[in-house]
């Protein structure tokens, strides 16, 4: 059967691309059968700077986000990453696995660690290792997320092969773990720069549209949004060059539903000043029923912890097993 990993982390409130690029998608696999596991990634969040004292309602935020979008707790596991020990001793053994040439491609963490990459955490660095632990800790077949970790899931898959070629003999220990990224949404860029994808860690609050943003704030971002002096254009084409202009463009067909081709064939010829209030109208309603829930399920702790709990147990049923399979093959003592 079917296993769904997936994850965020908890350094900040989610926004649109989030929901967009992966929690939208987590939903319907609920129905497909599978055994879902969700988590908020507590321990990824500690690779940049962070207030360890916020950390935990940070985790509750992510967790009443995955709740207030339609993540079931009934039907699929909702946890922290840290309250599966699992995670953490899988993640040594793939350290091992893990070649430095394939870490040194890493994108991701040349984007983040910047140009003064000598004091980035170690941790950040490592990151993908420990993601595919997370992954592989449930042996997953499927992970649902944004088009940026595409290539933490193509390593993720070389370190699975390798285990398999070095551990297994000759037997298919870790499944190889498919990449589910959907074909629109899949990267939703900042308000701000059309070049950078939209993130929570960006500074600029203003460079995204919360879960948790009200009616006014999602207006004023949206005006305030960057955008060039033309006015949109006829055709998908005529985006290519535009950045900025391509991605309001592709958000207002994902919230509405409709493709990039029809919100042309409505918008083409006029100017932001007429897109962006219908923009901001689409997005508003959009994220209002989730808005809400998240709300309500915020101001109840109690709800929240148990949920996790209960996802945690549930989630050492799951990798338990396996982390004793892995401690044999990899030559761990035991009496
Ligand atoms: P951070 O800035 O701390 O890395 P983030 O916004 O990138 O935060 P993550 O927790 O790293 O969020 O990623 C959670 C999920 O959301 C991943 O599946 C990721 O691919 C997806 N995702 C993140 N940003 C976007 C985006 N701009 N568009 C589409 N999907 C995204
Ligand atoms: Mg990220």
């Amino acid at each position: 059967p079917d296993r769904i990993l997936s994850g965020m982390q908890p350094t900040g409130g989610l926004h649109l691309g989030n929901y967009l690029g992966a929690l939208k998608n987590w939903v319907p696999m609920q129905d497909t059968g599978a055994e879902c596991f969700f988590c908020a990634v507590d321990m990824h969040a500690m690779t940049v700077e962070y207030d360890p004292a916020v950390l935990p309602d940070r985790v509750r935020g992510v967790a009443a986000a995955y709740v207030a979008a339609g993540v079931d707790p009934e039907r699929s596991a909702i946890f922290a990453q840290s309250a599966v020990p699992e995670h953490a001793e899988l993640n040594w053994i793939l350290q091992c696995v893990a070649r430095m040439g394939w870490m040194e491609r890493m994108t991701q963490f040349k984007d983040k660690a910047g140009k003064d990459s000598e004091r980035a955490s170690v941790g950040l660095f490592t990151y993908p290792v420990l993601m595919a632990a997370d992954i592989l800790v449930y042996k997953a077949t499927h992970v649902p997320v944004g088009d940026d970790q595409k290539q933490h899931l193509e390593l993720s898959r070389d370190i699975a092969a390798r285990f398999n070629r070095d551990f297994g003999g000759g037997e298919i220990v870790f499944p190889l773990p498919e990449p589910v990224i959907l074909p629109t949404g899949a990267r939703v860029m900042s308000l701000k720069d059309g070049t950078k994808k939209m993130s929570k860690s960006d500074p600029s609050d203003n460079a995204r549209i919360n879960l948790h943003d009200d009616a006014d704030t999602i207006a004023k971002k949206i005006k305030k949004a960057k955008t060039d002096p033309e006015p949109l254009p006829e055709t998908a084409q005529g985006l290519e060059t535009r950045p900025e202009a391509k991605n309001l463009v592709g958000l207002y067909a994902a919230l509405t539903g409709t493709s990039v081709e029809a919100v042309l064939a409505e918008f083409g010829g006029e100017g932001f000043g007429a897109f962006k209030p219908k923009l901001a109208e689409a997005a508003v309603s959009y994220i209002a029923p989730i808005s809400e829930e998240y709300a309500r399920l915020i101001g109840d702790k109690a709800e929240i912890d148990a949920i996790l709990k209960r996802g945690a147990e549930r989630a050492r049923e799951a990798a338990v097993p396996v982390v004793a399979e892995i401690r044999d093959r990899v030559g761990y003592w035991r009496p």
